[in-house]
């Protein structure tokens, strides 16, 4: 059973991850790496793992600085969105509240972000939680009663899909290269849109 040949996916049971997914983080940390570094080389097209330290050609100390800079205060604000997410997300708003559960450790300035790139949806509508690393993700789903959560890490995937949660992975250069493991792959939010908000259906 998924999601494509079922039809919807009640909004009142997803929930979805920030960076990589909401956010263009990566977008970020590739700017810096031309700004600080010289690194013009670089894109998110050589990110082919998600630990950037086993797939980027460079020391493990410029690495943490970019990562280091690219989620702090001042970087996550400017963090541009992945094509259609403030769209789709907005639409979805109107269906049911909207939960985040991100892996990083703080979630104000995220949350701020959240609230700048939705300003249409209300601030109550946006539920934002930290689960401090993305081994805890699962406890935090399962509290909230989450059925499906959009993730682009394929570790927690697998760790959610072993738990009873479907996930919905969504395409990135660092998890094409993965085995295809049953999941569901999200290709862009106009694709995931149309899995849970149809056209011509109304919700009522
Ligand atoms: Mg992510």
């Amino acid at each position: 059973m998924t999601a494509r040949n079922t039809g919807l996916i009640d909004p009142c049971l997803l929930a979805f991850d920030i960076d990589g997914v909401v956010a263009d983080t990566m977008a970020v940390f590739v700017r810096l790496a031309h700004e600080k570094y010289g690194l013009t080389h670089l894109s998110q097209q050589d990110m082919l793992c998600y630990n950037l330290h086993e797939c980027l050609d460079l020391g493990k100390k410029i690495i943490d600085d970019l990562i280091g800079l690219t989620l702090d205060d001042r970087h996550t604000m400017q963090i541009p969105p992945v094509p259609g997410a403030p769209e789709t997300l907005m639409e979805l708003a109107v269906a049911a509240p909207l939960r985040f559960i991100t892996a990083r450790v703080r979630s104000e300035s995220i949350t701020q972000w959240l609230f700048t790139v939705l300003p249409d949806v209300p601030r109550e509508r946006i539920t934002v939680i930290a689960s401090g690393a993305p081994e805890t993700k699962l406890g935090v789903l399962k509290e909230l009663e989450i059925r499906y959560f959009v993730d682009d890490r394929i570790e927690t995937c697998r760790h959610l899909k072993e738990a009873g949660i479907e996930p919905l992975l969504f395409d990135q250069p660092w998890n094409r290269n993965e085995p295809a493991d049953g999941f569901i792959r999200v290709q862009n939010w106009v694709q995931l849109k149309s899995w849970v908000l149809p056209s011509g259906i109304n919700l009522g």
